[in-house]
């Protein structure tokens, strides 16, 4: 085999342009695929040539060198401020986070653990109501503790005395 450098010109490019190239669906033999796999059977890359690698393949490179222009920076930042944030809080939690957090973790609230609880029922308005509009998760703690087991079903109205301190509940 003949070694050297080989200048391609663009003459050859257009030459070869739309032509098959000769390899093209075909399999090399069994004999020239062992010839292939003891060329490069036990040599070792340089320490050079694996950083090279190395390099080549780390990282996810993606927008990597590119710089966000100011003004799509800007847009960034207001899209991602305030409720639509996906920061962790720590103990500070926000009320709104953590019933999200127990719906989540509980899923709806379906019932009222009130045991005092009874339906049909006066709504303020003195209108009779057969069953709650829906039912909510109550703090027990009153404290929004982190954490899920001090939560409890409730309907609206049982929900608004609880909080209120108007009805004591005996929780089990
Ligand atoms: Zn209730």
């Amino acid at each position: 085999m003949p070694t050297g450098q080989y200048t391609r010109t663009k003459e050859m490019y257009k030459t070869r342009m739309g032509s098959v190239p000769w390899n093209l669906g075909v399999s090399p033999s069994e004999e020239s695929r062992l010839k292939m796999r003891n060329a490069h059977l036990g040599k070792k890359l340089s320490e050079e040539t694996k950083s090279k690698m190395s390099l080549i393949h780390s990282g996810n490179k993606y927008n990597l060198g590119k710089t966000i222009p100011s003004d799509v920076r800007q847009k960034m930042s207001v899209a991602h401020k305030g409720v639509k944030a996906y920061q962790w809080k720590g103990d500070n939690v926000s009320i709104e986070g953590l019933h999200h957090r127990v719906k989540v973790e509980f899923g709806i609230a379906n019932k009222c653990e009130n045991p005092e609880c009874t339906y049909p029922r006066k709504n303020k308005r003195g209108e009779m109501m057969a069953k709650p509009k829906r039912y909510e998760w109550a703090n027990i703690s009153k404290r929004y503790i982190r954490d899920v087991k001090d939560f409890v079903q409730l309907c609206p109205s049982c929900h608004r005395q609880w909080d209120l301190g108007i009805i004591s509940i005996n929780f089990k």
